[in-house]
């Protein structure tokens, strides 16, 4: 007879028992999309559900918006019938410059911060008692996205959320992991694609930014009704002005080189398209893939790659990039920073701020 044990009967001696050290039951965690306007927050179970969602209006300025950072996580929690202390961490998207590893936003004009830079992880995790991490709003979305695609389940995916915004950029997520670089990875609109084009604020001209941008519809179909451009573009589409048809098609093709230029450098499965313009939703979707079967079709190459099967619309029943945000407070927890000593004081005189985009219009 074997005992339990596993030795042979007998009296069971000193510390032949061993079990392994008990293993913490996975917890959820919360992220926090912090836009310009509105503060989005979801409630991630350990298996990926969704459990509760909630919507602030974002205030301006570092106490503000910490405020409601705390304020969002607590109401969040609380629909669930839980306590901030059941979480095992919080993830924060911003629009902004962010440094990743030491949790501060360096730059968010949108936000109200500005000049010093600000220890959001440490300030927060303060607050509540808990890890937070922090990430600029594309990284977080491009991997919301990722959790919410159809065969995140069965194995890493590579992604990019392409946000068609104020400006134009992505947030790419390869073999599963988000791509942060130094900072540059994905900033795809400030690719010259006309050297004889208009001149950009970063400097260069003809840049992809100045044609396939959310400020782009604005700049080439100024609104009169007080309608975002997109929407009233796409009405005077609707309604048949040859002139709205030039431009739709024209931005179409420009996304559409957006797309094109994600695919042939990363070769990622899936473009999600996010931002402002994204929420004219199936219209564009359906315009981005006729411009990519177009050029298809002059080439056996790019009709090899099947660009148009690859473009989706960002998820719209859950906010993707606070999602993702939650999905990263999940992985990093041994980044995620609580209570620590305060974070270097640096300047960062920002003329141009790359990433400030994702969820505004
Ligand atoms: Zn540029």
């Amino acid at each position: 007879m074997t005992a339990i044990d596993g030795s042979a009967g007998g009296r069971p001696q000193g510390n032949v028992r061993r079990l392994p050290p008990p293993v913490p039951a996975p917890r959820p965690t919360v992220g926090l999309d912090i836009g310009g306007t509105k503060t989005l927050a979801a409630l991630l179970a350990p298996d990926g559900e969704v459990l509760a969602q909630a919507r602030l209006t974002t205030q301006r300025g570092p106490q503000a918006v910490l405020a409601v950072a705390a304020r969002a996580v607590e109401g969040v929690v609380r629909q669930a019938g839980l306590d901030v202390a059941a979480l095992d961490g919080v993830g924060v998207g911003v629009p902004g410059l962010v440094g990743y590893d030491d949790g501060t936003v360096r730059h968010a004009v949108n936000l109200g911060i500005e000049g010093a830079p600000m220890p959001l992880a440490r300030l927060l995790g303060e607050r509540l008692g808990v890890g937070v991490v922090v990430d600029n709003d594309l990284n977080v979305a491009a991997l919301g996205a990722a959790h919410l695609a159809p065969e995140a389940a069965s194995r890493p995916l590579d992604l990019a959320f392409l946000a068609l915004g104020t400006g134009l950029a992505a947030g790419l997520v390869l073999d599963g992991v988000v791509r942060r670089g130094t900072g540059a990875a994905g900033e795809i609109g400030h690719v010259p694609i006309d050297p004889a084009g208009p001149l950009c604020p970063c400097g260069q001209r003809g840049c992809l930014e100045l044609y396939a941008s959310g400020t782009a519809v604005e700049r080439l179909w100024p609104t009169t009704t007080g309608q975002p451009a997109p929407v009233e573009l796409l009405a005077a589409v609707t309604a048949g002005d040859p002139a709205a048809r030039a431009v739709w098609d024209a931005y179409a093709d420009a996304v559409a080189a957006a797309v094109r230029m994600l695919v042939l450098s990363v070769d990622v499965r899936h473009v999600v398209l996010g931002g402002g313009v994204a929420q004219l939703g199936a219209p564009l979707l359906d315009a981005v893939q006729a411009a990519l079967t177009r050029q298809a079709a002059r080439s056996p190459f790019l009709a090899s790659l099947t660009m148009a099967d690859r473009v989706l619309l960002a998820p719209g029943r859950v906010p993707v990039a606070a999602v993702g945000a939650a999905v990263l407070a999940r992985s990093t927890s041994a980044l995620a920073v609580g209570p620590l000593p305060a974070a270097p004081r640096q300047h960062h005189a920002a003329a141009h701020t790359p990433r400030d985009r994702a969820g505004e219009p």
